[in-house]
């Protein structure tokens, strides 16, 4: 038998009502605070990702699916969102309009990391960016959104913490301070870390190692050497998540894997995890969509996963799991067939309703009608027919009344419809 591949998988009918819950409860609070829905491919040139989310990430170096299509040109499943929306919103000159714009998009992406629980080869990601706003409001707005999101999907012991990486002026200052740290206690990181240290001395402080992180409690703060300008925007960011009632922490040690991010950056993390604590990330990223070739143009946005998300939620899928509103059980030819109709037009009619396709006995009918706990049993048999009348059963109650056949599906309707 053929399998799925490792770190894939399927989200069958039982666990996929959640997922439908959760992404409908999404949808409407980012349409309610102006996002537009954005979908872009689930491939795109390598480059794209090379260049955004930079050379010396793990995801560039080893998590991405890339391989040449069949004229040799390189392609990769992407592995993040945000990077199309912005090679999007340059191609599509979004900007000429109004370079202020907000866009969701919810869907899979596809990391080679070692998988384990709640780390997926093929991941869910819901993303939302907004574009053309230099103010700390925007991130404020981001994060109160998503503490509001999970808030309304009852995810318990989340936090936020942010950080502020500051800005191409102040970063240098803060990386050679760090760099001069980090070779005093070289001997103490772990293999990876000791190649980053010279290539991308930030990433030491995302390293999930215990010898790294015990290593780097005295580590210098991007905080200490932020420019006047990115203290005042943090500064504003920390009072108006008081003002909004946002709870949260300092992280100084909170830096985003990616190149690109500037100012502040923020993570929503969780106790009830494990390991992989974090459920959604984010932060700004000014300097991306001039660096992909657009104009020098702001922007901040968030990635929530998504299957985490499925997995903290206090809401269950059997809430949201559909059983038939009722099941129409047949006896004889004529009988089957004018079911089959009556079960067709109640679906058009938003009434979910079963029958079986085959010829089986009335109890085994019954069986399958309890099986499904539909509601409502519809019988109709040779006799019932010459009555004119079929018999409709709650099945919770046991009560049975008689249903003239003749305009039978608006009568059933609106005996079933629950008021
Ligand atoms: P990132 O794009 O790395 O900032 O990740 C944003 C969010 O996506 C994280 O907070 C996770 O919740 C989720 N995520 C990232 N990688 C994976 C993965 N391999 N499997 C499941 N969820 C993931």
């Amino acid at each position: 038998m053929i399998q799925l591949i490792r770190g894939f998988k399927d989200i069958l009918p039982g666990e996929v009502e959640l997922w439908q819950a959760v992404e409908t409860v999404a949808r409407e609070l980012l349409e309610d605070f102006g996002f537009k829905e954005i979908r872009i491919p689930v491939m795109e040139r390598t480059e794209l990702f090379a260049r955004s989310i930079g050379e010396d990430t793990d995801i560039v170096e080893k998590e991405m699916y890339t391989f040449p299509d069949r004229k040799g040109d390189l392609i990769t499943l992407r592995p993040e969102a945000t990077a199309s929306i912005v090679r999007s919103y340059i191609q599509h000159r979004l900007h000429a309009k109004d370079p202020v714009q907000k866009f969701y998009t919810i869907g899979p992406m596809f990391r080679r990391e070692r998988p384990q629980k709640g780390r997926y080869r093929q991941f869910y990601q819901i993303n939302a960016e907004i574009f053309g706003v230099q103010s700390g409001l925007a991130d404020v707005q981001l994060i109160y959104l998503l503490v509001t999101l999970f808030g309304r999907l009852k995810v318990a012991d989340v936090k936020a913490h942010i950080n502020s990486l500051g800005c191409v002026r102040c970063r240098p200052k803060f990386k050679a301070a760090l760099s001069k740290f980090l070779e005093s206690i070289s001997d103490q990181l772990c293999a990876n870390c000791k190649r980053r240290k010279d290539r991308n001395p930030l990433r030491v402080l995302d390293c999930k190692v215990p010898a790294c992180r015990a290593a780097m409690a005295d580590a210098p703060s991007i905080i200490d050497y932020l420019d006047p300008e990115c203290k005042a925007d943090f500064d504003e960011v920390q009072r108006l998540l008081q003002v909004l009632k946002v709870p949260f922490v300092v992280d100084k040690n909170l830096v985003r894997g990616l190149d690109y991010y500037a100012r502040t950056t923020f993570e929503i993390q969780t106790e009830s995890l494990g390991a992989q604590n974090a459920v959604a990330g984010g932060g700004r990223y000014d300097g991306l969509v001039s660096e992909l070739g657009g104009p020098d143009i702001p922007a901040t946005g968030f990635a929530i996963g998504f299957d985490r998300l499925t997995e903290l939620t206090g809401l269950k899928a059997d809430q949201f799991y559909r059983k038939p509103d009722i099941f129409v059980a047949a006896l004889g030819e004529k009988s089957r067939l004018l079911a089959f109709e009556w079960v067709c037009a109640l679906g058009d009619e938003g009434i979910n309703a079963e029958l079986d396709f085959g010829g089986k006995s009335l109890k085994s009918q019954m069986k399958r009608a309890d099986r499904l706990a539909a509601a409502h049993v519809l019988i109709v048999g040779d006799d019932e027919l010459k009555k004119g009348e079929a018999i409709l059963r709650n099945m919770e109650t046991k009560e049975q009344v008689s249903v003239p056949i003749n305009g039978l599906v608006e009568i059933v309707k609106g005996k079933i419809i629950k008021k």
